[in-house]
């Protein structure tokens, strides 16, 4: 297995939790009284989606997602595929679409538009990371726990050729490594 060199601990656990606690309550203040479903964006997301799904107290269901761009694994191809469909009723229901990091937003462009045939009352987006500096669409995150720079980052679900998901924080790789992909 090739050596990767990871960067320094751009988030924590403890900041990530934090974060995440502040989204919840917004959320929970934003559909107070309303029912909510959040759909979780697999695989990067699961750690983010747990710490945001942990601290909600509106009534709330849940459900998965699968949408991956076809070609280069570090950038967007922007063709897009659902390989795991919801299997939730999502009709006159508010949907939160929980990501792990918003790029260009072709990925997430694509997901939303496919949610909006299912006639849900809303869609709205919480993203952990948002490169906001690297957006070609006019893809909007309506919660965002932090904005990063363009660096490709690792860690705390976030995966490099399927590892480093397991990192219990948000790091980087080392510039050559990438670029040698
Ligand atoms: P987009 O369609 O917004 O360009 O790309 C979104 C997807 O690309 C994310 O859900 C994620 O899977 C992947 N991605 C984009 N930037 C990064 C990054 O810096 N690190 C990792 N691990 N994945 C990324």
């Amino acid at each position: 297995m090739s050596e990767q060199k990871i960067g320094k601990v751009l988030y924590s656990q403890t900041d990530i939790t934090k974060r995440a606690k502040e989204i919840a309550a917004q959320i929970n203040k934003d559909y107070d009284g309303e029912d909510l479903i959040l759909l979780c964006t697999l695989k990067g997301s699961v750690l983010w989606f747990a710490d945001i799904l942990k601290n909600i107290t509106v009534d709330t269901k849940i459900d998965f997602v699968s949408a991956s761009s076809y070609g280069a694994s570090k950038t967007s191809s922007g063709v897009v595929k659902i390989k795991f469909d919801p299997e939730i009723n999502m009709y006159n229901s508010h949907v939160i679409v929980v990501e792990d990091i918003v790029d260009t937003g072709n990925t997430l462009k694509y997901l939303l538009a496919k949610l909006e045939e299912r006639g849900p009352k809303s869609v709205k987006v919480c993203t952990m990371l948002n490169k906001e500096s690297r957006r070609t669409t006019d893809l909007h995150a309506d919660y965002v726990g932090f904005e990063i720079d363009d660096l490709f980052v690792i860690g705390y679900g976030l995966d490099f050729d399927q590892r480093f998901r397991e990192l219990p924080y948000i790091s980087y790789l080392e510039e050559d490594d990438v670029e040698a992909l």
